[in-house]
């Protein structure tokens, strides 16, 4: 996609199925009301019939697509397209059957999805790659709907959905160059989960807020989202490299200025903050736990996320250090907080260890990302957490009490912090502008 000569929609590339994810055979099925082909590599087409089950196998290091039995085409690459251009709705475009959700997280799983526009199949390494190519505002009426459910209030979609083309166009790291893609379908770009989960409401939300971006001076806003920011936002550069961006700033989600009374880069503040329950936009105050299940993406586990408690015991501990980091630690002496950001997410972790020959060492974690990861095999929501230890009758101590606030990286939107504005009335340009403060909002197209 090439921003300088944006003046229209743009279509956009979507990594559906990787070549990391290894596979040798995909399961397709044609929609049962349209007309769709497939285009072979030379440029050559065939009529499919709808509701057609395809199959597409890897075979002696060619790409082979079959209707049943009968193969239909064998070679490096094929297309699979409508003849025309279909019309956006619920559950429209190819079925493509055990697509990837949550790739390398503790809940990945299986789902099957309906994608619009072209598919593009070919090989990579031996194994398949398909990428999904569609009109970038569909793909945004998509993302809407699998990062959080669409029977959330319009404001709160349209600000998702502003924040979401911000951050695509800005393009701030595409983590797929190599790939010829511009996203991936998963967490680790945005949630892409085709068209199952569409309603009205978000192709809607989609066509209200058309071409509209995020600005700072020049350059569209690098807009960065996270699930709940704890009742404080983090920094940008707390937790990405590079020089910070003036919209990205440690700043309270409330109508009431908390970063008067707690700085959260000190101890004695964090364990006040993390053991209080502040009123801000994410807080179980205006957005009650029980009914978040109703307004998040399906693939989200529906719990307690404003503030949490999760125990570490000593051996689950060890087994997790020596499995992750491929260390020798025969038991953990303790955790030190080296430095947190000013959400009091922790950016610089020290870990204190015993080896086999009882000999004392240090690790230390430096990113947000690998605290939440190393420490716990489920991932942890986050790293805004303090640490107690917990002795039983040995020398080390027996488990680690962690008692954290917010789900995610906090920088940016705060996705139930928007919910709560919308349900308490705010409209989608104040929200944006909390969130992104200094930023304003301009129609590319
Ligand atoms: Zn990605
Ligand atoms: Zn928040």
């Amino acid at each position: 996609m090439n921003l300088q000569t944006l003046q229209q929609e743009p279509d956009i590339r979507i990594g559906i199925i990787l070549p990391e994810d290894r596979y040798r055979e995909i399961r397709l099925e044609t929609p049962r009301n349209g007309d769709y082909q497939l285009v072979f590599a030379n440029g050559r087409s065939m009529g499919l019939s709808p509701g057609l089950p395809l199959r597409v196998e890897t075979q002696n290091g060619k790409l082979a697509v079959f209707d049943g039995d009968q193969k239909l085409y064998s070679g490096e690459r094929v297309h699979i397209q409508p003849k025309a251009a279909a019309e956006l709705a619920p559950k429209s475009g190819i079925l493509v059957r055990d697509v990837i959700a949550g790739r390398s997280f503790h809940w990945k799983k299986y789902i099957d999805v309906h994608l619009p526009g072209k598919l593009e199949l070919s090989l990579r390494n031996d194994t398949l790659f398909l990428v999904n190519v569609l009109p970038f505002e569909t793909y945004l009426a998509c993302v809407a709907t699998s990062e959080m459910n669409a029977a959330c209030p319009p404001a709160l979609l349209e600000a998702q959905t502003i924040a979401a083309r911000s951050w695509l166009l800005a393009h701030a790291e595409n983590k797929h160059h190599e790939l010829g893609i511009d996203a991936c379908n998963d967490d680790c770009c945005q949630r892409y989960q085709g068209t199952g989960f569409l309603t009205a409401e978000a192709i809607a939300s989609t066509q209200t807020t058309r071409g509209r971006v995020l600005m700072y001076d020049d350059e569209i806003c690098d807009a960065r989202y996270s699930k709940s920011c704890g009742g404080i936002m983090e920094a940008y550069e707390a937790v990405w490299k590079g020089k910070p961006k003036p919209y990205l700033v440690v700043k309270s989600d409330a109508r009431e200025d908390f970063t008067q009374q707690f700085d959260l880069r000190r101890e004695d503040d964090v364990q006040k903050w993390l053991t209080s329950h502040p009123k801000s936009f994410c807080s179980p105050h205006v957005v009650d736990e029980s009914e978040l299940s109703r307004y998040l993406g399906s693939v989200d586990e529906s719990g307690r996320y404003f503030r949490w408690q999760v125990t570490l015991r000593q051996e689950e501990l060890t087994q997790r250090l020596n499995e992750m980091l491929k260390l020798d630690v025969a038991a953990v002496q303790g955790m030190q907080v080296l430095e947190r950001g000013g959400s009091g997410r922790i950016v610089r972790l020290g870990i204190d260890f015993l080896d086999a020959n009882m000999h004392l060492h240090t690790i230390t974690l430096k990113d947000q990302y690998d605290i939440r990861n190393v420490l716990h095999r489920k991932f942890l929501y986050s790293s805004a957490f303090i640490i107690e230890a917990k002795f039983g009758g040995d020398a080390v101590p027996r488990e680690f009490v962690l008692t954290g606030g917010g789900w995610g990286h906090g920088v940016g939107l705060c996705q139930i912090g928007a919910l709560g504005m919308a349900l308490e009335g705010f409209d989608t340009e104040t929200i944006l502008q909390h969130y992104y403060p200094g930023s304003r909002l301009e129609t590319l197209y």
